[in-house]
């Protein structure tokens, strides 16, 4: 399982680190909502551990974007502030679960692998073309059987390839797809994905053409 902690304490943070792994559990540490923001842009993870108290922005409106965002995410809010308005504005804005500081940590790992297990429970729909599996909602794929760490990007540009079979999609029409009309996206924004995809699943997973676009290497089962 693969956690992402924010939180600006770093104490407080360090221990919340260690005492995950030493239950098996992953953390990646964000101190601000910022890198928070980066760290989810760039990875997928199976939970989500959010101090309500940042030092960049509210901890509420930092939440509400994590889970529009990444809309199965599941989400355990820390929180100093154990007024029961925080906590119910907490799960409206989409957390899970919650614990009042100071709580035990072996109390926050058992919920957390929890909350994972609900979450996977979940049945979310499959892709799979030749040796590639994709669950597009929970941003999990494997290849050949085996996990592979894909970012959401990733995931949505292999989505869409997926999606139409054997016909090409011009960069025009991909771009659009990934970042709508209204986002400002430099030009060479697809090029590094798809090169992180040929490195991650092989040269042979987009097929390019001159003047058509790109195509997956492989047929979706329909
Ligand atoms: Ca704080």
């Amino acid at each position: 399982m693969r956690v992402l902690l924010v939180e600006d304490d770093e104490l407080i943070g360090q221990g919340i680190v260690a005492g995950l792994r030493a239950h098996g559990i992953d953390v990646q540490h964000a101190a601000s909502a910022a890198a928070a923001t980066a760290a989810q842009a760039g990875e997928r993870y199976d939970a989500l551990v959010l101090d309500l108290g940042l030092p960049d922005r509210d901890g509420l409106d930092f939440l509400q974007d994590a889970r529009a965002y990444e809309p199965g995410l599941p989400v355990m809010i820390l929180s100093a502030r154990d007024a029961i308005e925080h906590r119910l504005a907490g799960l409206q804005r989409g957390a899970d679960d919650y614990l009042v500081k100071p709580f035990d940590l072996r109390e926050l790992a058992a919920r957390l692998h929890a909350l994972v297990r609900r979450a996977q429970g979940r049945t979310a729909p499959t892709i799979t073309a030749g040796p590639l599996c994709l669950a597009p909602e929970s941003g999990q794929a494997w290849l050949n059987g085996t996990a592979i760490a894909l970012s959401r990007r990733e995931i949505d540009l292999l989505t869409h390839l997926a999606g139409a079979g054997a016909g090409w999609i011009s960069p025009e029409q991909l771009n659009e797809r990934l970042y709508g009309l209204s986002e400002e996206v430099g030009s060479n924004a697809l090029n590094v994905h798809i090169h992180n995809i040929r490195r991650k699943l092989g040269a042979a997973a987009i097929e390019t053409a001159r003047g058509l676009g790109y195509r997956l290497g492989w047929r979706a089962a329909s």
